[in-house]
């Protein structure tokens, strides 16, 4: 606790409050971020976001599971509540989940099992089943019916991004290709 509590202690001294103040009426982030409770990935840092930008959902694995209360709740309050403008799964290179997946022994707890048991391990290697079990999240939003309207409506779009931690860099799944940020306009036209 001592390492939060300094942690704390460093924040305090450098918090815009103003910014913070301007924020303690209400939120209007411009997207909901699906990513894993992996401590590597801090999706405000690869996005360089401010507080009140983000609306984060973590879990292990960042699973778009729509059929859980916590992921359809984060979806619900998001779309309709926030009215962001984008939802983006994010994934990563070295996914602990994804790695459970090849070895179902190491789902030795019943939460685990419940939570990473209908997953499945997809690829040569972790970093392709990580990717491809990103594509899978991203068809499960698609496919969440609230997603499906609002969407239709064009008043969102979901994403997939993945990370490598080693290299720092982002990639964007686009018509089934992984491409770099700065062509995904390009792409897209
Ligand atoms: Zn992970």
């Amino acid at each position: 606790m001592d390492t939060l509590l300094q942690g704390y202690g460093r924040f305090r001294e450098r918090a815009d409050r103003d910014a913070y103040c301007a924020l303690c009426s209400g939120q209007a982030p411009h997207s909901l971020v699906i990513t894993c409770s992996d401590s590597r990935i801090v999706p405000e840092d690869i996005f360089d976001a401010r507080p009140g930008e983000l609306f984060v959902l973590r879990n292990v694995g960042n699973l778009a599971r729509t059929d859980e209360p916590s992921v359809a709740a984060a979806l619900d309050y998001a779309l309709l509540h926030l009215g962001v403008k984008n939802v983006v799964v994010l994934a990563h290179t070295d996914c602990g989940a994804v790695k459970a997946t090849r070895h179902p022994e190491h789902l030795d707890t019943e939460g685990l099992r419940l939570w990473l048991g209908e997953e499945h391990f997809d690829g040569a290697d972790v970093e392709e089943a990580a990717r491809a079990a990103g594509v899978r999240q991203l068809d499960r939003i698609r496919k969440y019916p609230l997603f499906r309207k609002l969407e239709g409506e064009g008043k969102t779009s979901a994403s997939l991004c993945f990370f490598s931690i080693g290299t720092c860099s982002l990639e964007i799944y686009v018509n089934g290709q992984w491409v770099a940020p700065g062509t995904v306009s390009a792409i897209c036209k």
